[in-house]
């Protein structure tokens, strides 16, 4: 991140009413707008971070029908933390999000979850040129079983278009209708060629202007000329240390939740604007609720 370092985001947003004028900036760039009525014409409210709409008279602040909005954390720690997820490569956990902001573990908990959810990609393009295809197996919480246990393990499937971005999804099994439905909902039709391991279940993904080869790991064969599964093979150590530093073990509830904040890093590796462009999506993101997150 280009856009901002710690030293920069304590000077430039070391007070509410600084946050409020980059929020306003992000949010109305062409002019404050009521979030009710539509109306521009609308007048700031004298010595106070209000403004009063002449349309509906309704009266808001920046932060109102946000995510912001609701929160009794001020809007610093809000930025500390989208800073904090957005520039640690292999995540921050909840524990320590605690102990930075000098907040509760829930809190921390609930407000992670929440710029997690901001960073979920809703419409996703689909990946060209070459992609690589994986599986791999995320073992999730489960307290006060035996060692052997392997009832919470989840399947999550990835692919990367090299040089490009990455798609992980938790998928319910590694049969050929669920890899190619995947396939085909990640991939472009012009996708040049697709290289999954040797698993059986992906042949047949292949079509007329479709590449389809393998490299046999159970033969020993990991690289033959450019058909090779390493960039997604990197993908799934760093899930794998990040799993381990800094969320411990993930629950299978929340791994689609923290695939996309992965995802979300991962695919903005060379954004200069990844801090400004968080802080954007979590204005523009839906509510989430404790009550939802918890269920
Ligand atoms: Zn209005």
């Amino acid at each position: 991140m280009d856009d901002i370092n710690l030293v920069a985001l304590v000077e430039q947003f070391a007070d509410e009413e600084k946050c409020q004028s980059y929020l306003e900036a992000l949010r109305w760039s062409d002019g404050v707008q009521c979030p009710r009525c539509q109306s521009k014409k609308v007048y700031r409210v004298q010595n106070r971070e209000q403004y009063d709409c002449d349309g509906c008279r309704y009266q808001f602040s920046v932060t109102a029908g946000t995510i912001f909005h609701d929160s009794h954390l001020p809007l610093w720690k809000w930025f500390l933390a989208v800073y904090l997820m957005a520039e640690a490569k292999k995540g921050i956990s909840a524990n320590q999000m605690k102990r930075t902001l000098n907040i509760s573990y829930k809190t921390a908990w609930y407000l992670c979850h929440r710029i997690r959810k901001a960073m979920q990609e809703t419409t996703p393009s689909s990946l060209s040129g070459t992609v690589e295809v994986d599986e791999t197996f995320v073992s999730g919480k489960k307290r006060h079983v035996g060692h052997g246990y392997r009832g919470n393990k989840a399947t999550v499937i990835g692919a990367l278009q090299r040089g490009g971005q990455i798609r992980l999804q938790v998928i319910p099994s590694t049969d050929r209708k669920t890899l190619h439905k995947f396939i085909h909902e990640q991939t472009a039709p012009e996708t040049e060629a697709i290289y999954p391991d040797a698993w059986q279940a992906y042949q047949g993904i292949a079509d007329e202007d479709t590449r389809h080869e393998t490299v046999d790991h159970n033969q020993d064969e990991w690289v033959r000329g450019d058909v090779h599964t390493n960039g997604i093979e990197n993908v799934w150590s760093l899930l794998k240390r990040s799993i381990v530093s800094s969320y411990h073990k993930v629950s299978k509830k929340h791994l689609n939740a923290y695939l996309d904040e992965l995802e979300w890093r991962f695919n903005n590796r060379k954004n200069p604007y990844l801090f400004r462009d968080t802080i954007r999506r979590l204005i523009e993101a839906p509510a989430l609720t404790y009550a939802e997150l918890t269920a």
